[in-house]
């Protein structure tokens, strides 16, 4: 219980993200950091119906989190003793979906010239999409 307190502590941050001249906020996925689209129950809850005396055991504030599409599906219902367990599952699940994004070498300025334009957009988009998975096994370091 004690341990779930201090995973929840941060739940009302909200990030900001500078698109063009606006500035929206977002609430970030507890296990990633993309804008969460949903909550996603920390203890699945299937698993909790099954303890007879479940609401004295967690308060029901306390299973949900912001989460993005993705991570609450990967998630699915399986059992962790943290939130920080949980989040280390779904990095590993990240990890495995994005392999091939991740395993793009780094291009440099000099080399992504010598391409024609439209090899080059592939390989600044493939960079981009690494970036992206990167800061998503991150966090919540930035
Ligand atoms: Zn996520």
């Amino acid at each position: 219980m004690a341990r779930y307190k201090r995973d929840f502590k941060w739940f009302a941050a909200v990030s900001t993200l500078t698109i063009g001249c606006g500035v929206y906020e977002y609430t970030p996925c507890a296990y990633c950091g993309l804008p969460a689209w949903g909550t996603d129950h920390v203890i699945p809850k299937t698993f909790c119906y099954k303890l007879s005396d479940v609401e004295n055991v967690l308060p029901h504030r306390l299973w949900l989190v912001p989460a993005c599409l993705e991570c609450n599906s990967m998630g699915g219902d399986k059992v962790f003793t943290s939130l920080a367990r949980k989040r280390a599952f779904i990095h590993q699940c990240i990890r495995r979906r994005y392999k091939k994004i991740l395993r793009i070498p780094e291009w440099t300025k000099e080399e992504r010239d010598e391409l024609s334009p439209e090899l080059a957009r592939y390989v600044v988009h493939g960079l981009r999409l690494r970036e992206i998975v990167y800061s998503r096994l991150r966090y919540p370091k930035r």
